[in-house]
């Protein structure tokens, strides 16, 4: 086949051929990127899927607009207001197919070939592999356990004048870490003074064991003169909800929706008007704090027992700070006592001893580190967590 010269950019990930081992029975896996099936609200969705059917059939199984499902828009601005986000309004998001697709959209009309883009390091593998598409030049900004490190980040800012700068602010996937608020501030002046877009990806801020995490940069960016202009931020309803349903959204200066909306129409023309009728009801319905509530208990409990077994059978062979929310441990091997640290060897050994794991090096857009790991608790329950790491330990 005579395929685009684009393709050179991109590889399929070596996470997707570790995928491939994953149903070898008995395996336990904190390889997957993903919410635990056992916690949907299926009740909750049924009905909503139903009150949609009942209302407005037309709504729900017609074509519709390109820019959303108005009332899931109406729903999903409401949402924001009660994260911090004050002055918006439903004509200030588009509704996307998971915020996947936003990114895409952001790919599609801001990168040409060649374009300097920065991302943190390590960061999703997904956005890596969509922006190379486009033929982006990734730079990459370190990042330490309070987010990305902004004096770094303004030097590559000056150096390399970038189409923009794209960021998980929050429970970073695969990092688990956080952008202080001082560091959110910092950033927003950045996005002001170098005039310079910052993408904001959070689809994980919800999912916070303790006290809430900072407000997004969105929120925050009220409070900064002349960085609202800068700032597009992504949602999805993928981790709290469901990634079956695949909405997602974005909020972006006017211009810049606008241009996203019309490339919409011409990949998908609309997220499934189902889904959407489907979301907006389940919102309407006033069901989601009680969701959230329920999955981050749930979810801060597999995190402490994960943060417990890695330190009780892996002891100094390996380092990690505990998340204070999202899906992910992120972890680095040591190597201390002569134990292995390179994480894809400790992967190919964890499989055969029945658990599975992803190693750190494809998060990376440069430079990666061997040495990290991702350990996703999600999907474990907590009296699987500990024999799942004791198998880690025995491969080590
Ligand atoms: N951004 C990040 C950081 C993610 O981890 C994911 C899902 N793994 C997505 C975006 C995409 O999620 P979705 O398209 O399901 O909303």
């Amino acid at each position: 086949m005579p395929f685009a010269a684009r393709l050179n950019n991109v590889e399929t990930s070596a996470i997707r051929e570790l995928f491939k081992l994953l149903g070898k029975p008995g395996i336990i896996s904190f390889a997957g990127g993903f919410p635990d099936s056992a916690m949907f609200d299926v009740a909750g969705i049924q009905e909503a899927a139903n009150l949609a059917l009942k209302e407005e059939p037309g709504g729900a199984l017609q074509y519709g607009a390109t820019e959303g499902y108005e009332p899931l828009r109406m729903q999903l601005a409401a949402f924001m207001h009660t994260k911090g986000v004050k002055d918006l309004q439903p004509n200030d998001l588009i509704v996307t197919t998971g915020s996947q697709q936003a990114l895409d959209l952001l790919g599609k009309t801001l990168i040409d070939p060649g374009d300097k883009v920065i991302v943190e390091a390590p960061t999703f593998l997904a956005t890596i592999q969509c922006f190379r598409l486009y033929g982006a030049d990734l730079v990459t900004a370190p990042i330490d356990a309070n987010g990305v490190q902004v004096d770094k980040l303004e030097a590559l800012i000056k150096q390399h004048k970038p189409k923009f700068v794209y960021l998980i602010p929050t429970f970073g996937n695969p990092s688990g870490a956080t952008l202080s608020k001082e560091r959110r501030l910092k950033v927003l002046e950045l996005a002001a003074r170098y005039k310079t877009l910052v993408v904001e990806d959070d689809p994980y801020g919800d999912l916070y064991f303790g006290e809430p995490p900072p407000p997004s940069l969105l929120a925050l960016s009220s409070d900064v003169p002349g960085s609202r202009e800068w700032i597009a931020h992504c949602g999805s309803m993928s981790k709290v909800l469901s990634p079956g349903l695949r909405v997602g959204w974005m909020i972006a200066p006017p211009e810049l929706l606008a241009k996203a909306t019309m490339c919409k129409q011409f990949s998908d023309a609309h997220t499934s008007t189902f889904a959407q009728a489907t979301a907006a009801q389940y919102l309407k319905a006033g069901r989601m704090p009680d969701t959230l509530a329920r999955v981050r208990k749930v979810y801060a409990e597999r995190a402490q027992a994960m943060g417990d077994a890695l330190e009780k059978e892996l002891g100094d062979a390996i380092e990690f700070t505990r998340p204070n929310g999202g899906l992910f441990f992120w972890a680095q091997l040591t190597g201390a006592g002569g134990k292995v640290k390179d994480a894809g060897e400790l992967a190919k050994r964890a499989i055969e001893k029945g658990v599975a794991f992803v190693p750190g090096a494809p998060f990376y857009a440069r430079e990666p580190d061997r040495a990290t790991l991702r350990l996703s608790f999600a999907t474990v329950g907590v009296d699987r967590m500990v024999e799942g790491v004791q198998r880690i330990g025995k491969s080590i």
